[in-house]
């Protein structure tokens, strides 16, 4: 059977030339790049040119750039080392990842002042609702930059202007995670401190990940020990994942330029996004890598279920973690129950054709028309 894979906002096919690259750094060139030869000397070089690959995604200068295991470690980071010695209140936004909102609660759990700032119901946090959570006293601010469930773009350089005309010395966090590579990104421009960057999502290997960190920003190192990457995040560094980072960065960052995400998101726009029945979540702007449709009275799961066993993989499996998640976001946005728990996620790579997503769209409309007839919903 031919199978379609539409759940790149969970992960990516390894590209080949990342793939090369992680062979390369693991059979030819496996120095411990802290050692003193000439051959390891040159793995450090290799690792720095990484470095300014992923800072010339970004706008930023190569020494900006921390490698971590994954994004989940960067937001961890960000809330362990670049919050924790501030005093004042902490603002996100409800719409975050996981990894960023759990953080959060457990600062809160200790006794933090954490404010919670809802999307409007297009899904989007805007510089007004930010600012109306922010005082004097604000420490720190995280929005994400593209939302991992609908796409949406939040206007990061707008929230940060505003978070600075109240709280100038706010430290601010964005979670870059679905732009990177996707949408123009420019760390000055946007006005952060701190951003975060998985390679897995751009057809890198998985345990990689990146964190920006702003030249003169003052963050305490999240791994203490041998003091590699200049003593910002300690362990012998991850060559193979960091130099197929690189490699799988420069590659998607050109693919994604001649890919028009929102033409694929649209066909499902059209067919899902009116009508009584569904409703697609999330408006505009959108990066159009991910569209979030939910489906009146059915189930997600038995939804994506229905398409995995037609050879079309999507999100939203059973997992409970994805369950919980959904229902947050979702929530936040004003979608009500009887949607959101009917609700899946489509995700495209410039690898995705026009071809699979209107089979993909076809399958889930015959699907759930199926699925209504046979539980009378
Ligand atoms: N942030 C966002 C927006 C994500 O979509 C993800 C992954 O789903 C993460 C963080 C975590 O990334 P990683 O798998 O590298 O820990």
């Amino acid at each position: 059977m031919k199978t379609i894979y539409l759940d790149n906002a969970a992960t990516t096919r390894v590209l080949q030339t990342a793939a090369d690259a992680m062979l390369e750094y693991a059979r030819e060139k496996y120095y411990n790049p802290s050692a003193g030869y000439r051959a390891a000397l040159e793995v450090r070089h290799d690792m720095a040119d990484a470095a300014g690959v992923i800072a010339s995604v970004i706008g930023a200068d190569p020494h900006e750039i921390v490698f971590t295991s994954c994004a989940t470690e960067s937001n961890n980071h960000v809330f362990s080392c670049g919050v924790k010695n501030k005093k004042g209140n902490v603002v996100i936004s409800a719409v975050e990842h996981a990894s960023v909102y759990e953080s959060a609660m457990r600062l809160k759990s200790k006794g933090a002042d954490v404010r919670i700032v809802d999307p409007d119901p297009n899904g989007r946090v805007t510089a007004e609702k930010i600012a109306a959570a922010v005082d004097e006293n604000t420490a720190f601010v995280s929005v994400i930059h593209c939302s991992n469930e609908t796409g949406v773009i939040n206007d990061i350089a707008a929230i940060s202007s505003a978070v600075k005309a109240i709280a100038p010395k706010a430290v601010i966090h964005s979670d870059g995670v679905q732009a990177f590579c996707k949408i123009p990104v420019n760390v000055k421009a946007l006005g952060v401190d701190l951003y975060s960057m998985s390679a897995h999502k751009v057809g890198g290997m998985k345990g990689t990940g990146a964190l920006y960190i702003r030249n003169g920003f003052n963050m305490q190192p999240f791994i203490a020990g041998g003091g590699q990457q200049d003593g910002r995040r300690s362990g012998t560094e991850n060559v193979c994942g960091i130099m197929s980072f690189a490699a799988a960065a420069a590659a998607y960052r050109n693919a994604a330029r001649s890919f028009d995400a929102n033409a694929l998101r649209n066909i499902f726009v059209e067919r899902f996004g009116s009508g009584e029945l569904s409703r697609i979540n999330g408006g505009s702007p959108n990066s159009g890598y991910i569209v979030s449709i939910s489906f009146r009275g059915l189930k997600g799961e038995i939804i994506a279920h229905e398409m995995d066993d037609r050879g079309i993989m999507i999100g939203l499996g059973s997992a409970c973690s994805t369950h919980i998640r959904s229902n947050r976001v979702l929530g936040s946005m004003g979608v009500p129950k009887e949607f959101a728990e009917g609700s899946v996620r489509i995700s495209f790579s410039p690898r995705t054709t026009e071809d699979d997503a209107r089979t993909a769209a076809d399958a889930l409309d015959e699907i759930t028309k199926d699925l209504r007839q046979r539980t009378g919903r």
